[in-house]
């Protein structure tokens, strides 16, 4: 999971790098997908066919990373579209190495956005860093989606309900859900060993989210701007580890967790 988790980071950065105007979001999805291959992992999302909380399309999902441009919240798919100055582009990358996955987004700014629009990703970055300090040996699921909605809350964003975190390991969505809200008795407690992807969607409106006729790209109802970021993690005696970040541990002789 470390290999998978910090293959999915460099593909961000790699995307980050390469983001401009005039790009296509296909072309990030090949520049993606050749990295992953080059290293011998295989794209998680690719051939998904989706289900439960995780979105569910028409068939297996084309592309080797979502992009979800400005009002799409999550897995948009990628195509002949143009990245333009201005907007705001959420790509998620998936990878799985020996067996195992990684999971992580992030959202960018093209170039000069408004005020609110850039707080809009910075708090929602800072709720995914909220959510992985709540998520200690000890505590319960219910914790992380405490710390982020009250990040939420704090600015008056809307949180998209209808998609959650996940656990993750041989199988990219595994129990248990990791709500980005309180919800029910405060869940499952968590313990050293598990391993989470957790995945704040914030907007600048209201939760409410539809899908588009493509049958995968989940837009708002309202139209409004939406931002979305995730790190896989592990939960260790010592606290939260992040997996997917390019200066990942990458431990010589580990065992895979
Ligand atoms: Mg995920």
């Amino acid at each position: 999971m470390r290999r998978a988790g910090r293959l999915v980071a460099e593909v961000l950065a790699l995307v980050e790098s390469e983001l401009r105007p005039g790009i296509t979001t296909g072309e990030l999805d090949r520049l993606a997908e050749r990295h992953l291959r080059a290293a011998g992992a295989t794209p998680s999302f690719k051939g998904y066919l989706g289900g439960g909380h995780y979105g569910r399309g028409p068939g297996a999902f084309p592309a080797s990373l979502c992009i979800s441009i400005d009002d799409q919240v999550v897995h948009g798919i990628p195509s002949e579209r143009d990245i333009q100055e201005g907007q705001l582009v959420s790509v998620d990358a998936g990878a799985i190495v020996d067996g195992w996955h990684g999971d992580a987004a992030r959202t960018f700014v093209v170039g000069p956005v408004s005020a609110e629009a850039r707080e809009l990703v910075d708090t929602t970055r800072l709720a995914l860093m909220a959510g992985i300090a709540a998520a200690q040996p000890g505590s319960r699921i219910g914790d992380i989606g405490a710390a982020i909605e009250d990040i939420a809350m704090e600015k008056g964003y809307g949180i998209v309900r209808q998609f959650v975190g996940h656990g993750i390991g041989t199988s990219m969505h595994e129990e248990p859900q990791v709500p980005n809200f309180r919800s029910g008795n405060g869940g499952r407690r968590i313990e050293a060993g598990m391993c989470l992807a957790i995945e704040p969607m914030f907007t600048l409106g209201g939760d409410a989210v539809g899908v588009e006729a493509d049958g995968w790209t989940v837009v708002t109802r309202d139209g409004s701007l939406a931002a979305h970021f995730e790190h896989t993690i592990a939960i260790t005696e010592g606290g939260p580890e992040i997996l997917t970040s390019v200066g990942s541990p990458l431990v010589a002789g580990s065992r895979s967790i």
